[in-house]
């Protein structure tokens, strides 16, 4: 059950303002220190947040931008956490500091650290397994393909294509297949937000490459009311 708490903290990104978070978090936990660099909302299916440099062995970093992903639903706590997060990125880059094993390595860990002293609970990584898509986001539908095996397990091809070239294209593609292994291919419409974690190619036909799809995730797919099956070939 959701608590009167969560319900009370969980915002949308209309309601949080970077820049006052940005400065405020700069003062408390940097000395006010961070450059001043754009901040922007982005709607992305990998980040959580990410900073935008540019790195020249002569002179260093030059930072863009610090982007903040929309899309996802948080409570107010981790939005500030994943933006502290992306501002150690930013400290770092400014700093020209030498990072160890990799972008979350010794340097960063040494921030969270600090920072965690602070009372601040900052994720080590800014991917986004496992968040839940914001509410307020539509999501426009998208178009797949889903292939059942005769073993049982599925594979997804996300497009980019529209309906009736994809339709084709599902005929093209089930017609070529190897039947002992394909057992049938579905051609579905969805704005389930799954969807959106499986990068969109342009064709089915043209050597696409094929996703595993889990068992909970295919049945997530199936239950949710926007999935419309488009076509169905056995
Ligand atoms: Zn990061």
């Amino acid at each position: 059950m959701i608590s009167l708490k969560q319900i009370l903290q969980e915002i949308s990104h209309k309601e949080f303002n970077l820049q006052h978070e940005y400065d405020r978090l700069n003062h408390e936990l940097f000395s006010g220190k961070l450059i001043k660099i754009p901040l922007k909302w982005i709607t992305s299916n990998r980040h959580g947040g990410y900073v935008d440099g540019i790195y020249n062995k002569n002179t260093g970093y030059r930072i863009n931008y610090l982007a903040m992903n929309k899309l996802y639903e948080r409570d107010y706590d981790s939005f500030i956490n994943l933006l502290i997060h992306e501002m150690i990125h930013v400290y770092i880059m400014q700093n020209n500091l030498q990072e160890v094993g990799g972008m979350h390595g010794l340097v960063f860990k040494h921030e969270v650290d600090r920072i965690k002293s602070r009372g601040y609970n900052v994720p080590l990584s800014d991917d986004i397994t496992n968040i839940k898509v914001a509410s307020d986001i539509k999501l426009k539908p998208l178009i797949a393909l889903i292939l059942n095996y005769v073993k049982g397990n599925h594979s997804i091809i996300v497009i980019q294509n529209n309906i009736n070239t994809s339709t084709t294209e599902t005929k093209e593609l089930f017609d070529r297949a190897d039947k002992t292994l394909i057992k049938s291919v579905q051609l579905i419409q969805s704005s389930n937000s799954e969807l959106l974690k499986f990068p969109k190619q342009r064709n089915f036909v043209y050597k696409p490459k094929l996703y595993t799809l889990q068992e909970n995730i295919y049945k997530n797919i199936f239950d949710d009311v926007t999935t419309v099956i488009i076509k169905e070939l056995h």
